[in-house]
């Protein structure tokens, strides 16, 4: 079949592995004008990793392990750790943790022959029909595809032309989060401590992993209205809610986020849709289940979604009345226990008041002197 995947973030190119392997012909059209490896770190859990074997990606992905959540501090406004969190999250053999940009780069190293990218290209309007879709892409260029696949995140443009707008199903966490390249943290001692600092309302921290560090800072919020897309946008959000803010690195964070053109900027929510497909339309990933950050499960459930919904389309011999509905039963299970473990998570990392902080900072596991 001729198939069209809009995104090339993990679940479209996980779509053009797996449905290219199966011989169909895959055209994947990226937003951006090239691969987005940038955000911090994300885990494949559980039985994504299987998926990952099957995909033939595991090797790979495993040669490019990282191991960075176990050594999170939480800090005070002079950088003086007040506890950590318990040294055995992120080192289960359940739990690969993975740079994006190499995880990005391994799912398109394995692309075959059968797929084009297209990068710097989007989708602008969709036609379904009984035998086909009709789709118009911004560069004014119109194709037929036998299915168009919405692959293209929390803010898919293949579920607002055809499912309806985001403000319908989008779930709204209470939490902003931004992830900057910071470049001048990278090789900040071989102890690679990852200090986070909070205060009420607010979270500013250093991650550092393989030769690199990111700043994060994330903000308790109601729901912001702007431009997703506009970049200078988010910056003027971020400088507004953490210029006031003296203490530890976070006048430096905030630099960071001046400084990167490519910073990741986006509301902790999540998506909530009753069913993934329509017609001879599907998405897959973010696009039609994001659990948001806090679950640190996007990018399983993108991997698994792939899978299972290229396995249904071979197993209904390319039928994608019986294909399509079988792929969401599979997934639910997934989806519905990622979704599920979000509670709680935003108050641990961003509590309201000080009290709470001091409350949560009582929960953490103490740090031996000197470190
Ligand atoms: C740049 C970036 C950084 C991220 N950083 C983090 C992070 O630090 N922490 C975290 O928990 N999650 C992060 N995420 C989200 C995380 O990658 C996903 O939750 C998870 O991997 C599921 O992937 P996905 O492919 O469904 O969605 P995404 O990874 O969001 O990929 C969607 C892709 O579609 C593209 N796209 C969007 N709209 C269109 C359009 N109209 N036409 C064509 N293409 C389009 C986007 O550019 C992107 O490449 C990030 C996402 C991106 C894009």
């Amino acid at each position: 079949m001729k198939i069209l995947v809009s995104g090339a973030g993990v679940a479209g190119l996980a779509l053009g592995r797996v449905l290219g392997t199966s011989g169909h012909h895959v055209t994947v059209v990226e937003r951006a004008g090239r691969l987005r490896g940038n955000g911090s770190p994300i885990d494949i859990r559980g039985d994504a990793i299987e998926v990952a074997g099957r995909m033939g990606i595991l090797p790979a992905v495993r040669d490019a392990r990282i191991r960075m959540t176990e050594q999170v501090h939480f800090v005070d406004e002079n950088g003086v750790a007040v506890g950590r969190l318990p040294a055995d999250i992120g080192d289960s053999p359940d739990d690969l943790e993975i740079a994006r940009e190499d995880l990005s780069r391994i799912l398109a190293d394995a692309q075959p022959e059968t797929v084009r990218l297209r990068l710097g290209e989007s989708v602008t309007s969709i036609a379904a029909h009984d035998d086909r879709v009709d789709v118009g892409f911004a560069s004014g260029t119109a194709e037929r595809f036998d299915l168009v696949l919405g692959a293209d995140g929390v803010h898919s443009a293949v579920r607002r032309l055809v499912f309806g707008p985001e403000r319908d199903w989008i779930r709204h966490l209470g939490l902003y989060v931004a992830i900057a390249d910071m470049p001048g943290e990278a090789d900040a001692g071989a102890e690679r401590i990852n200090p986070m600092y909070s205060y009420p309302g607010h979270l500013a921290g250093v991650a550092r992993f393989k030769d690199r560090a990111i700043g994060l800072l994330m903000f308790a919020s109601d729901p912001i209205d702007y431009d997703h897309r506009d970049v200078d946008a988010q910056k003027a959000i971020l400088a507004d809610r953490f210029g006031d803010c003296r203490a530890w690195k976070v006048p430096a964070i905030l630099d960071a986020v001046r400084a990167d053109p490519d910073v990741y900027f986006d509301s902790i929510s999540q998506i909530h849709l009753p069913g993934w497909h329509r017609g001879r339309v599907a998405l897959v990933g973010d696009a039609a289940h994001c659990a948001s950050p806090l679950a640190g499960r996007g990018t399983s459930l993108a991997l698994t979604g792939a899978q299972f919904l290229a396995e249904e389309l071979e197993r209904a011999d390319g039928d994608h009345v019986t294909a399509f509905p079988r792929y969401e039963a599979r997934q639910r299970p997934y989806v519905t226990f990622a979704q599920g473990t979000v509670e709680g998570g935003g108050a641990l990392l961003v509590p309201p008041t000080a009290q709470a902080i001091a409350a949560r900072n009582r929960l953490l596991q103490p740090v031996a002197a000197g470190r």
